[in-house]
């Protein structure tokens, strides 16, 4: 190791969370509330995750605005899912969603209110009635358009009052790995001054968030790059359904920022660079107002074929013009303020550069519904990884399948950041000794953390990171071909070559944010070629991976969850091992029956 080395400090716990948002808060307070001695690692401060940005909702059959049951909103959610979500999980979710709403509740969540002084619900997309049936739903409960916001805060408030110790501003390097394939604890970095933490834990439980940050284009924060995804990869387990990518129509064209589904409802309409309303010719009917996956294939399209707008072609426009000011400023404040200080636009008198965005990881680390972290061992797809659980955005339960219904994330986060309280109350008794850990087991991390550290080559880290971000918007996004999906993985491990050859300018150990982003974009980069390959090696369409080539969806064939791992680590590039895993077609109880696939229409 060079120069200096590093002094590390040793901490023991029984529970150690890695994550802040509103999953890691709710599995913190589980195991705080349980006696089990419990510290939380965060690299951002807690009510800045990016949980805090969510404004739609939380979706639970509370049937406060309409009549609602939870076997609806379960036969929702596998439809949505396209038939890919694992039904007992899925039925987990929707069971237990009504009490974990009311918890929210008494934990302070300040919700919208009925007359009746009931919780408001709105409807969300793909929400229904009567087992799909329809008419929609109001399922959708919120806390005006702050409701990720309200609840981070609560939660935040709440963990407090529970004895958990927080590691604020410390950045995760990698998980602590037994021979016998447990994990036995993590390696943090304080930012501040650059301390090595090693933390001894019985269980570690990854609540980073998703990895939106490897494209171009993403609604998610810029600290959402899968930074649990990319410990597991490195500790040599796969990660599950990578290739399942949630595109947003219209996030403002560079920043990103999400404008929301109300802009087109309100009137809104996007044209090309001919000025044309294109979307009359891909949905006659209902044109600019078709489904999110519609209407980011259509402005994929058009950008393709050479019409897309500004220098190099890659966004479209997004119209408000022709509305009356005043309606704007009356329903659409908020949208009037983003587009002036995202895209410097006066939006009552020009066109807003909008492209499809980024906006949710339907796949991630594979756990069950208790949030423990399953493997493929010995034959068995559901072997549990001691130690190790997963909850939130980072992990794959899977309950979203090829595709999230909006609101259900944020009820996932705290339905399974709950499920992972009762279990680690189960697996672990508070205060057990804890046994000596592995020889050499700060090695990985810090032979990591220290060679970017001093990475001298040609290629800064913004300049790969671009590289990446640009090549996985351009071949991996809403439309999808053999062609562009192989040549985007010729370029992806080109890009990742680079990675040898990688420039850190800061030295130093104290808030050096070179570093950070350089640890940040390695974990980005191994998932970008882990789910441009999964894309790449699934051959039907199936919610968000629409494959112009193969534009059915295969349930002979595909019906499977694709496992991967990455095993290009060092430059090398691109390896990927893929497997499958099957889907669970049986649900938890005899309450419900598995709900059998069809045609998934609107
Ligand atoms: C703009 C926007 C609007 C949305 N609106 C809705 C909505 O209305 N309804 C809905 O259901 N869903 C919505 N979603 C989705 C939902 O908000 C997210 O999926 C969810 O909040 C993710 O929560 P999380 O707990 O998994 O992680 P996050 O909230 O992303 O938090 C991740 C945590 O991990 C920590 N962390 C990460 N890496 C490290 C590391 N290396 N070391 C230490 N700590 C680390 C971070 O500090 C942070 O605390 C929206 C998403 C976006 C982007």
């Amino acid at each position: 190791m060079a120069d200096d080395a590093y002094k590390i400090i040793d901490h023991k716990y029984d529970t150690v969370v890695v994550g802040a948002g509103g999953s890691g808060l709710r599995a913190t307070m589980g195991s705080a509330e349980k006696g089990l001695r419990t510290a939380c690692i965060t690299k951002v401060f807690p009510t800045r995750s990016h949980t805090v940005a969510a404004q739609g909702g939380i979706a639970a059959s509370l049937g406060n605005n309409s009549p609602d049951h939870w076997t609806w909103h379960m036969y929702d959610t596998v439809k949505g899912s396209d038939w890919l979500g694992d039904q007992d999980a899925i039925e987990y979710l929707a069971r237990e969603a009504p009490a974990a709403v009311y918890e929210l509740e008494h934990a302070g969540v300040p919700f919208s209110r009925n007359e009746d002084g009931t919780i408001y619900q709105r409807p969300f997309g793909g929400h229904m009635q009567n087992m799909g049936e329809g008419p929609p739903v109001q399922r959708t409960a919120a806390a005006a358009d702050r409701t990720g916001h309200a609840m981070l805060h609560a939660l935040y408030q709440q963990s407090l009052k529970y004895d958990a110790d927080f590691f604020i501003e410390y950045f995760a390097l990698d998980l602590i790995m037994d021979e016998e394939g447990a994990c036995r604890g993590v390696i943090a970095m304080c930012m501040e001054d650059g301390s090595i933490h090693r933390f001894a834990s019985h269980a570690v439980v990854l609540a980073t968030g998703g990895y939106g940050r490897t494209f171009f284009s993403a609604t998610s924060a810029h600290t959402c790059t899968g930074d649990g995804g990319g410990m597991v990869l490195r500790a040599g387990l796969p990660l599950q359904d990578m290739e399942f990518i949630q595109f947003h129509p219209t996030g403002i064209y560079g920043a990103g920022v999400l404008i929301t589904e109300g802009a087109r409802g309100e009137g809104g309409y996007l044209t090309n660079s001919e000025g044309e309303r294109f979307m009359e010719r891909y949905a006659p009917s209902a044109k600019d107002l078709a489904s999110r996956d519609v209407v980011s294939r259509s402005m994929a399209m058009e950008m393709r074929e050479g019409r897309g707008v500004g220098k190099d072609g890659d966004h479209i426009y997004l119209h408000l013009d022709h509305i009356d000011p005043k309606i704007l400023a009356e329903r659409l404040p908020g949208i009037t303020e983003t587009g002036k200080i995202f895209a410097g636009v006066d939006l009552t008198k020009q066109a807003l550069p909008v492209t499809p965005t980024v906006h949710y990881n339907m796949g991630g680390i594979q756990t069950n519904y208790h949030g423990e972290v399953v493997t493929l061992k010995d034959g068995d797809p559901d072997s549990v990884v001691p130690g190790l659980f997963a909850v939130g955005e980072a992990a794959c339960v899977s309950v979203h399948g090829a595709n999230r219904l909006g609101s259900n994330s944020l009820i996932d986060l705290v339905v399974f950041g709950r499920a992972t309280g009762h279990r680690l109350a189960k697996v672990i008794a508070p205060g057990t000794k804890h046994d000596e850990l592995p020889k050499g087991n700060e090695a990985m991390a810090l032979e990591r953390l220290d060679s970017f550290r001093h990475a001298d080559g040609g290629a800064p880290t913004a300049e790969i990171r671009l590289e990446m971000q640009k090549a996985m918007q351009a071949h991996c996004a809403v439309f999808r071909t053999e062609e562009l999906m192989a040549e985007g993985i010729e370029k992806i491990d080109a890009i990742y070559a680079k990675m040898q050859d990688i420039k850190v300018a800061d030295r130093s150990l104290i808030w050096n944010t070179d570093l950070i982003e350089t640890l940040e974009l390695d974990n980005l980069i191994a998932q970008a070629e882990v789910s441009i390959r999964s894309a790449h090696n699934r051959k039907e369409s199936r919610g968000a991976h629409m494959h112009e080539d193969h534009p059915d969806r295969d349930d002979e064939n595909w019906m499977k969850h694709t496992i991967a791992w990455f095993t290009g680590w060092g430059g090398k590039g691109g390896d990927v091992k893929i497997d499958y895993r099957p889907v669970h077609d049986f649900t938890l109880t005899d309450d419900v029956e598995y709900i059998v696939p069809k045609a998934r229409v609107y």
